[in-house]
């Protein structure tokens, strides 16, 4: 069980330290500063707020279940969009995803929903607009980042790995079409069982985003390339069984 009352949190005890790991800095920290019941449309979570002492920003976590030394649970880690979530837009596929994992976790026995709080790809809201800007003026979404003096994604999921070591489970099952994701949780001692698909049909408006996405950042669509994508569904391909409930 979380305690929302104590600051700390227990060391990563779990994770054993190589020889490898020496030297480098020390592993983020994350705890739960307040925890409710988070009745939603998609299903009935346990919203937890966190701190961390890395940003200084309030990540949640949406989530179901017994999370304690649970394995291959269903986790999906959303990077807020506000345009996206709040707003609908069209530009690109985040509230689709979110509302896919929120569906697919809330039906789930357990299941986690990260939000995390670095918009626009880790480089903010104006920063975000100002490369809808440069895409208005021909460039593609790599570019406009670059352009404006960024990494194509600058998203670090340090604090998320501290949130699902606070959050105790053993092993999560990713949804995500991206590798780098698997990568940076696993650097960050975080074992991933599996990843499961997440990919929701694209619009006239993020055709070319998403065909961007599977070719310049490494995406895994299940049918990439700009024309296939529109025959992407919506589903969980991964092994039998792998849907929650
Ligand atoms: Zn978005």
């Amino acid at each position: 069980m979380i305690s929302t009352s104590s600051p700390s949190h227990p060391r990563t005890s779990g994770h054993a330290v190589s020889s490898k790991q020496v030297g480098l800095p020390e592993r983020a920290r994350a705890h739960v500063v307040a925890t409710a019941e988070l009745p939603s449309e998609f299903g009935q979570f346990r919203a937890h707020v966190f701190r961390n002492d890395r940003d200084a920003l309030e990540h949640v976590a949406l989530v179901r279940g017994d999370l304690n030394g649970a394995e291959d649970v269903p986790t999906r880690l959303h990077s807020e969009c506000l345009t996206g979530d709040a707003f609908g837009s069209l530009r690109c596929d985040c509230r689709g995803q979110l509302e896919s994992s929120l569906r697919i976790v809330g039906k789930a026995e357990r299941g986690i929903v990260l939000y995390l709080r670095q918009e626009g790809r880790g480089i903010g809201l104006a920063n975000k607009i100002r490369a809808y800007e440069l895409q208005e003026q021909g460039h593609d979404t790599v570019d406009a980042n670059l352009l404006l003096g960024f990494a194509a994604d600058e998203r670090d999921y340090a604090v998320a790995a501290a949130m699902l070591r606070t959050l105790g489970v053993a092993s999560v099952a990713l949804m995500t079409n991206n590798p780098d994701k698997i990568q940076q949780l696993a650097s960050e001692g975080i074992e991933v069982s599996r990843r499961l698909a997440h990919e929701v049909p694209p619009n006239p408006h993020n055709r070319a985003y998403l065909a961007t996405k599977a070719r310049r950042s490494g995406h895994l669509f299940a049918q990439s390339g700009l024309g296939e994508i529109a025959a992407v569904t919506p589903a969980l391909v991964a092994a039998p069984g792998a849907r929650g409930s």
